[in-house]
């Protein structure tokens, strides 16, 4: 009984192990920062910070692209910097903020402005592959889940999700592609705290996903200066941290035969 219970252990060890992941280059934990909405001062300020650290970043842009942002957007992409889906109207079950109410969608018109918005991110940056935020992070319309009709659809790489503060992820495993947790900030989050998130995925050796909306302005916003003491953090430590785009991270997550 007692040799059976040492086997059961060695064997459970030995899944644990088999489970682990190793990051590229010797990395050992990953951050990805995201911006959502296409706003001003992301173009304005978070990008002119990120490109002075020279890290890379996802924006998911909606449809309210024009003749004088297009052009920049499509200059970001040239960067480096991923360009992803949020939907062209960003409809929510909450019209408070947002332009279009959530409840007279269906999963299939939700899916088809998923894919005419692929088609317009098409036209400005050229790429085929896509990843998605959900907007306002919710995964259902008109009280239906879309996820499996997204994923049916397979117009989207990966997908994200909202979280808190503990949205470290650590059990890949498990994690769904297209339901990826992320931290989503509420605004005025001192540089302090934002290492803080940090810090705590570099403890775990997991993936830790930033969600900002302004920096520096427009709303739900990240004070520039707080913006800027992260990536001067995350620079300072790129040796052991890697820094990626959503679809970088998640292609590599994806590619571990071993996790799957
Ligand atoms: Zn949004």
């Amino acid at each position: 009984m007692k040799r059976l219970f040492i086997l059961i252990l060695f064997f459970t060890c030995a899944a644990h192990a088999q489970q682990k992941i190793t990051w590229p280059h010797h990395k050992k934990s990953v951050i990805v920062l995201t911006y959502d909405d296409g706003l001003n001062s992301q173009l304005n300020t978070a990008i002119p910070q990120l490109d002075s650290a020279k890290l890379p970043a996802t924006f998911f842009l909606c449809g309210d692209l024009n003749y004088v942002s297009i052009p920049k957007w499509r200059a970001v992409s040239k960067k480096g910097f991923e360009l992803a889906n949020h939907t062209i109207y960003h409809p929510c079950v909450s019209t408070d903020d947002n332009p279009v109410a959530s409840g007279n969608y269906t999963p299939y018109t939700i899916v088809r402005e998923i894919g005419t918005m692929n088609n317009l991110l098409y036209a400005v940056d050229g790429k085929t592959a896509r990843t998605y935020a959900y907007p306002c992070t919710e995964t259902t319309v008109g009280g239906k889940s879309y996820v499996i009709a997204l994923k049916k659809s397979g117009l989207i790489k990966y997908a994200r999700v909202g979280g808190d503060v503990d949205a470290v992820i650590t059990d890949f495993k498990n994690l769904d592609p297209l339901l990826v947790p992320a931290y989503g900030l509420n605004g005025n989050n001192t540089g302090a705290e934002l290492i803080a998130f940090v810090k705590r995925v570099q403890v775990s050796g997991g993936m830790g996903i930033f969600m900002f909306h302004g920096i520096g302005g427009d709303y739900i916003s990240t004070p520039a200066a707080s913006h800027r003491q992260l990536l001067a953090y995350l620079k300072k430590h790129k040796k052991e941290i890697w820094i990626a785009t959503f679809q970088q991270a998640m292609d590599y997550i994806s590619q571990q035969e071993h996790l799957k």
